[in-house]
């Protein structure tokens, strides 16, 4: 596949970036309901119900045959979780994965939330995941790599003592969830594919605070640490600029 054709026009970055304001919205609203005692099947209808309201689509329901709008994966659960009649407690470490089709365009992004208080190594763990993100999403710029950004992302991560998961990786998007290239969390320096202007991606760090390895649960979807370690997972969409990478996604709704 030509590079050329991973690049989006302005009018579809337009697009993706209504769309992903209705995931950060989205996000926002769950949040104001995800407290101790609340069942993340009940956070899951908050979130098809807002996106249906608002005139889009639940992006992940259906997909594959997932079940349901959001991935809730909680403490030793990295990713893919399914909403159900799990009651969220005082002190879970709880991502929230988000997708919504808005005009034929996806958004997808996630946050990872810490109910009431947590250990410090685990609050550490959410930190720095959240922190190589950022280190990540510094390297989308064009001319450099998509092993640039894993790079920066696993020194990071690393260097605290933490691990990155092998097994799952960020992507690009558009008019499909899952788009090339696909955007590790690992990686070496100029390696991978390279950067173009107006390439728009996913990163997404799913960052575990022991062992890098992960298994699937019986259900078929949620993935796990091998060690029951806890896990965090941010994901912001990003569009590849010269100079400096164009974040359109949005945290605001949470924490504002
Ligand atoms: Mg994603
Ligand atoms: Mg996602």
């Amino acid at each position: 596949m030509s590079v050329g054709l991973l690049q989006k026009t302005d009018d579809e970055i337009l697009l993706l970036k209504e769309s992903s304001l209705l995931v950060g919205k989205t996000l926002g609203e769950v949040s104001r309901y995800l407290k101790p005692g609340v069942d993340t099947r009940t956070l899951d209808r908050i979130a098809e119900e807002f996106i249906r309201s608002h005139g889009g689509i639940p992006a992940f329901k259906g997909y594959n045959g997932f079940p349901a709008t959001l991935c809730i994966s909680i403490n030793d659960q990295v990713v893919h979780g399914i909403p159900g009649e799990r009651v969220v407690k005082d002190g879970d470490v709880v991502s929230v994965d988000c997708g919504a089709v808005l005009n034929g365009y996806f958004g997808d992004y996630a946050y990872t939330f810490i109910v009431g208080e947590t250990d410090k190594h685990t609050a550490d763990l959410v930190r720095v995941t959240r922190e190589s993100l950022e280190l990540g999403i510094a390297e989308a710029i064009s001319g450099n790599f998509v092993g640039d950004i894993g790079y920066a992302v696993q020194l990071h991560v690393e260097r605290h003592g933490f691990h990155v998961v092998r097994d799952l990786v960020g992507h690009g998007i558009g008019r499909h969830l899952h788009e090339k290239p696909e955007v590790p969390n690992y990686g070496k320096r100029g390696r991978g594919m390279q950067l173009v202007e107006n390439m728009v991606i996913c990163i997404e760090p799913m960052i575990n605070m022991g062992t890098w390895k992960v298994i699937q649960e019986a259900d078929g979807w949620t993935i796990r640490t091998r060690d029951r370690s806890p896990s965090a997972h941010f994901e912001h969409m990003v569009v590849v600029k010269k100079d400096k990478p164009e974040v359109i996604s949005t945290y605001d709704f949470i924490e504002n």
